[in-house]
């Protein structure tokens, strides 16, 4: 067992809760698990203890707290040990707006705050304060230690060209509507991996990385930090994702209210749920599914050929804004860990950059091994490092109680 100042790292959505126990020190994971289908007839809970799976299923309609009492009165009733070494609990906020970049404390004015951003991310903050609130009740002696960690935060440092759309500018000053960006939690980190793989400080780190997801997101770092990143007011911007649809035509959205009638909902279901990969084949937004059926399935081959076009399209724009001095590109994510056939369809197309793929390398890393993919030859540095946003979390998390 480890020592006593563990973190307790959760990420809720609408009906699910994801929760971690993370020692930050060894950088250990002693426990973790997902409540799944919240809200619902079928709610159960599974978990991973010492290398071993667990699962069960929860009452009918339990909700997030519910499943947290289950985590606190279950699960750890077993390890006692393990449940007093909790020393604080940091949350994944999805959506911090302009107010928040830094980890923050959450108190009854920061929850208030975050709730006026409900509008900006409907999908997520709400969940992400029903994780706070569903914490603070089970447990209580911790209600002041719970710490905010914001996915848009990394990209606090986009300039005002990067963030900004060419519509009426009264539109950003009245209501905010500009470029966040997402998956900050996870660049940071594949940024901070970065530079320790190079030697280099991560002040001095330009780079671009790719985490691939079921939604997606690409970032170009420079000096260690966000200059530009693909998603955008909402996660729907940029890449094609499993069922978001990524860049599309902006006009085209009143075209097709028009032509088909959609209500707000509708159409909202049409580029977020949809579409992506899951639009493109007609079958399935998992990538997997795309991997194995693309060579006899033509809706699965054009689902990948927009998938690297796109990846591609969007690593040459960036690698132009690092002013020649790329390091390093950076795959992660579930894509972008596991599938060689993405990393060597983007690769093969980077030549003109100065990238050579190392097949060999490419092939070797897959679940959970990072390294290199690129020949000695290469004149930039191409890597696989598997993401760990709960990590972050837990450090941010430690870190803010220790300053
Ligand atoms: P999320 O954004 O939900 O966290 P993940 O990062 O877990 O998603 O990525 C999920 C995606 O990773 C799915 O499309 C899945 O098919 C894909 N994936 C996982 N393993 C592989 C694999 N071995 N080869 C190709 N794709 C994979």
């Amino acid at each position: 067992m480890s020592k006593q100042h563990n973190i307790l790292v959760i990420n809720c959505g609408s009906s699910s809760l994801k929760f971690s126990i993370i020692d930050p020190h060894s950088e250990e994971s002693l426990l973790s698990g997902l409540a799944e289908c919240l809200g619902l007839a079928e709610a159960k809970i599974s978990w991973k203890y010492a290398g071993e799976k667990f699962n069960a299923p929860l009452a009918p309609h339990s909700t997030h707290t519910d499943a947290l009492t289950f985590v606190t009165d279950k699960i750890l009733a077993d390890y006692p040990q393990l449940k007093e070494s909790i020393q604080a609990i940091g949350h994944r906020i999805t959506h911090g707006g302009e107010k928040y970049h830094q980890p923050t404390l959450i108190t009854e004015e920061v929850i208030g705050e975050v709730e006026k951003l409900f509008e900006l991310a409907p999908l997520h903050n709400p969940a992400n304060i029903m994780g706070v609130r569903a914490a603070q009740t089970a447990f209580p002696h911790l209600k002041a230690k719970n710490v905010a960690v914001f996915d848009t935060g990394f990209h606090a440092t986009l300039p005002a060209h990067a963030y900004l759309y060419p519509l009426p500018i009264s539109l950003y000053e009245q209501y905010g509507i500009r470029r966040y960006g997402f998956h900050g939690i996870s660049h940071y980190y594949i940024a901070y991996k970065t530079a320790e793989q190079l030697g280099k400080p991560l002040s001095d780190l330009n780079m671009i990385s790719c985490h691939l997801g079921n939604g997606a997101s690409i970032t170009a770092i420079k000096n260690g930090e966000s200059i530009d990143t693909s998603m955008g007011f909402t996660p729907c911007e940029g890449l094609v994702m499993g069922t978001r649809c990524g860049d599309i035509d902006p006009a085209l959205l009143i075209y097709l209210k028009q032509k088909l009638d959609l209500s707000t909902e509708e159409t909202s279901n049409l580029i977020n749920k949809q579409s992506g990969l899951l639009g493109l084949s007609g079958s399935s937004s998992d990538f997997r599914y795309i991997t194995e059926h693309y060579e006899q399935d033509k809706n699965c081959r054009i689902a990948l050929e927009v998938y690297i076009h796109r990846l591609v399209k969007y690593i040459g724009a960036y690698a132009m804004l690092l002013d020649n001095q790329l390091d390093a590109i950076v795959f992660t994510g579930g894509i972008g860990e596991n599938s060689e056939l993405v990393r060597r369809l983007v690769l093969e197309k980077l030549t003109i950059l100065g990238f050579e793929l190392d097949q060999q390398r490419n092939l070797a890393a897959r679940f959970g091994n990072s390294g290199e993919i690129t020949t000695e030859k290469s004149l930039h540095s191409a890597y696989v490092i598997p993401t760990n946003e709960e990590l972050v979390i837990a450090k941010y998390t430690t870190a803010f109680f220790a300053a």
